[in-house]
């Protein structure tokens, strides 16, 4: 069955790992002797209790998520948390961003509904080509959280440490595209949150890991019910429906994480895999990268050709070739290989091999 899979590089939804995707399809009819799906199942029963309580350990785990931290499974995307953000967390209605793409960019926008937010760094003017250093952030002491997103999908560009803020400004990272794929000191945070769907199991569950003193501070006066994270905190996720089918899937994907030696073999695994494309990358000059050296991601190499019209041809040939989704998005063009945890390294080999014969061939 799989051996006709393509080396998926698509940015998200991605590749999940195989065994994973077996388990899904032994379980599919009849869960663990339930005589249903996990689909079909209440999800007030006893079995998916356990199943969701399961999920939420096992991420716990491989996270190493401090007891003081609530782990919240929620809908609407990583994008709802866009605006959930600043309705939770602001109290003098101050927040600062760094602005080092779409994503963050598009989060600022929403927060501005909401407060007074301050640009604490931007790379917009070279096309979000690198993250900032600390140096770099100027971070109002007293805006209530400072916000950055960890991993940035479309220019493939990461934070290689974790910014310090002013005393009493928590740190709040959107980790959408490279949770799970490194070790990460969550004290640091006030709040890591990640749309599943790029490293961590199907579209459709975003979890948001919170510190439990930052809850409480919602309007719920005002605002609706299903973005109050103390709500969902106090219902274990529960106060309607959860995505119940993407958690279970998410909960396997964090225990094949833990059985493949945890974060800490991801982020090998990720070294491995990126360093053998930028070190190609960087041995030619056929093919251009488009992040800054020091701000390259471990998630998303991004690189062109500088020909558009190539650029186009590698898209369509690399397809046919069996490797699906390398078309830069729009917003930068040219190339974009998104090597999550599933991505194993025979696929990285065979994308370097596509390369090379590609620029042999169209020199
Ligand atoms: C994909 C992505 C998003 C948007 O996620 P949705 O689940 O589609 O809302 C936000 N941030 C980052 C870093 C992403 O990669």
């Amino acid at each position: 069955m799989a051996d006709n899979r393509i080396y998926n590089f698509s940015a998200g939804p991605s590749m999940l790992p195989v065994p994973v995707l077996e388990r899904c399809a032994a379980d599919m009819l009849n869960y663990q002797g339930s005589g249903m799906s996990v689909m079909e199942m209440s999800h007030r029963s006893k079995v998916y209790d356990g199943i969701i309580k399961e999920t939420e350990a096992t991420l716990r785990r491989v996270l190493s998520i401090p007891d003081n931290y609530k782990v919240l499974f929620l809908q609407g995307g990583a994008t709802t948390q866009f605006a959930a953000i600043p309705m939770n967390l602001l109290k003098t209605g101050k927040a600062d961003y760094a602005l080092t793409g779409s994503f963050a960019s598009k989060a600022y926008k929403e927060a501005q509904k909401f407060g007074d937010m301050h640009a604490a760094f931007s790379s917009k003017e070279t096309n979000f080509d690198h993250v900032p250093t600390q140096d770099e952030l100027d971070i109002r002491p007293d805006a209530d959280y400072f916000y950055i997103c960890a991993n940035n999908t479309i220019y493939g560009t990461e934070y290689q440490y974790d910014p310090e803020t002013p005393a009493g400004v928590e740190l709040v990272a959107d980790m959408s595209s490279n949770i799970l794929s490194k070790p990460v000191d969550v004290s640091k945070y006030g709040v890591i949150y990640a749309g599943a769907q790029k490293n961590m199991g199907p579209a459709g569950v975003t979890v948001v890991i919170v510190r439990e003193d930052l809850l409480g501070n919602y309007p719920l006066e005002k605002y609706p019910v299903m973005l109050d994270w103390k709500t969902m905190a106090d219902k274990d996720s529960m106060y309607n429906t959860p995505p119940t089918y993407g958690i279970y899937v998410l909960g396997l994907v964090a225990k094949w994480v833990e059985d493949m030696g945890g974060v800490k073999a991801m982020q090998e695994r990720a070294e491995k895999r990126s360093s053998m494309l930028y070190d190609y990358l960087d041995s030619q000059d056929f093919y251009k990268t488009v992040a800054a050296k020091d701000s390259r991601s471990h998630m998303n190499v991004t690189f062109r050709t500088g020909n558009d019209e190539l650029d186009a041809k590698f898209a369509k040939e690399s397809m046919a070739a069996g490797m699906s989704n390398l078309k830069g998005h729009r917003s930068v063009g040219g190339m974009r290989a998104s090597i999550y945890n599933a991505m194993p390294i025979e696929g990285v080999e065979k994308l370097i091999d596509f390369m090379k014969k590609f620029a042999e061939e169209n020199k």
